[in-house]
């Protein structure tokens, strides 16, 4: 966990962190829960919260993208019956680790920010799915919710008003696949993790088959920021259409791995000098700049992009989930991909051809170059697996396991090349 103090970087759900001060008692001397107090004491209508955040620009900071301003106006405010809340916290793509640190050090301000967007939508019961294998912060996240209750945050007339929001925690078992929203809507009510068919959309058929909004942590968290400093405040640290802060989890060949929470629009470059710059001094070759499924981009075009959903999306990939993957020159591009291809062969849940198939196909294919085994088809061969599997399964997986395949052949044909030709690595002959 890592807080900024540059004076031109204004850190929100990661400010004045230091690893301890988690606890209620803590979160409120640092301004925590005033926003909430304040819609209830002020009674501030649920549509003016919702134009707050459109006003913010807030997108959300799961993988997709999509306005949360926008996705809270689609739910039916008035419906009769039942509705839910859920958070996705269910972070497992490998190189992010942004939410995790949310829960364990900050997680009062997801607390206020779910507690937030329950009023808004009128929503009187939630839920924040934890991933399984972080079940240390599953507990902590548990602690705290105790921690609200007991205030009077949490629970029935909350403050003393007439809104009344049940939150509760639920693990996984450590499933990639549900961290897509409808497979952990499916786990949340104790079935197989498997993602639904769409439409319908969890707007309209989500927990139990009512209406349902789900958000992702960081963007919850950033909730209660936002309607402390307004909705137009929060979209100027940014730049227009990528409005706010975001936390980047920054990994690999770099001095200084950890979350870094910058304004969306901040040059790679100083990300990484915040990062410490390139472990040992070494030439930087490759970033993933959204987690794994995003597009490997080369380190000197990513060294000239700024760190917004649009700026990365015109270098040839997507902010996604934030976490920054920076290789040096001795990482083997096709090693890499090796590892990342198995990663989703692995996770698919196997409901649709494409994807059980496919991922297998990729995998085996990757892992026959890198084993000295490839032919010279191969990459053509490569690319029209991926062709096969992108945008033709019922989730984002197959889209996942389909574009780091495309983005490595594209951006380091050449390193595939030699190694089919010459059956052995490249990387140590330029080193
Ligand atoms: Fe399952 Fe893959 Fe189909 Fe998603 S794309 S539903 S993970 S088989």
């Amino acid at each position: 966990m890592t807080c900024l103090h540059d004076r031109h970087i204004k850190p929100l759900i990661l400010a004045g962190l230091n690893g301890d001060n988690w606890h209620l008692k803590d979160y409120v001397a640092r301004g925590g829960y005033e926003s909430l107090k304040r819609i209830l004491t002020e009674n501030i209508p649920p549509e003016q919260i919702i134009a707050e955040l459109k006003a913010s620009s807030l997108r959300g900071r799961g993988g997709a993208g999509f306005p949360t301003g926008l996705k809270w106006s689609f739910m039916p405010r008035q419906y009769p019956g039942q509705k839910y809340l859920v958070c996705n916290t269910d972070e497992g793509e490998p190189g992010t680790f942004k939410d995790r640190d949310i829960i364990r050090y900050n997680p009062h301000a997801l607390i206020e920010g779910m507690a937030i967007g329950a009023y808004a939508m009128g929503i009187t019961v939630g839920y924040n799915y934890i991933h399984g294998e972080i079940f240390a912060d599953y507990l902590r996240f548990e602690d705290a919710l105790e921690e609200a209750r007991a205030a009077g945050f949490l629970g029935n007339n909350i403050l003393g008003s007439e809104f009344s929001f049940q939150l509760h925690a639920s693990h996984g078992y450590g499933a990639y696949i549900c961290g897509e929203e409808t497979a952990l809507l499916e786990s949340l009510e104790g079935k197989k993790g498997q993602p639904r068919f769409k439409p319908p959309f969890p707007a309209s058929f989500g927990l139990y088959g009512k209406p349902t909004t789900i958000n992702n942590t960081e963007t919850f968290a950033a909730v209660p920021f936002i309607l402390a400093i307004g909705g137009e405040n929060y979209a100027a640290l940014g730049k227009p259409n990528n409005g706010g802060t975001k936390i980047f989890s920054i990994s690999g060949d770099v001095e200084r791995p950890g979350n870094y929470e910058v304004p969306l629009g901040t040059p790679f470059a100083k990300l990484m000098e915040l990062a410490g710059g390139m472990r040992g001094g070494k030439k930087i070759k490759a970033v993933i700049p959204g987690g794994s499924s995003a597009p490997v981009i080369r380190g000197d075009v990513m060294m000239e992009t700024d760190l917004d959903y649009d700026s990365i999306a015109k270098a040839g990939s997507m902010l996604g989930s934030g976490a920054v993957i920076v290789m040096d020159e001795t990482r083997c591009m096709v090693k890499s991909l090796q590892r990342l291809s198995y990663f989703y062969y692995e996770e698919s849940c196997g409901q649709c051809t494409p994807c059980r198939e496919g991922t297998g196909w990729l995998y085996r294919i990757v892992d026959r170059i890198e084993n000295g085994k490839g032919r010279p088809e191969d990459l053509d061969m490569l690319n029209s697996i991926a062709d096969n599997i992108q945008g033709k399964t019922i989730c984002a997986l197959g889209d996942a396991a389909a574009m780091p395949v495309r983005g490595f052949v594209k951006n380091f044909r050449e390193e595939f090349e030699y190694h089919i030709e010459h059956k052995h690595c490249l990387v140590p002959a330029y080193l």
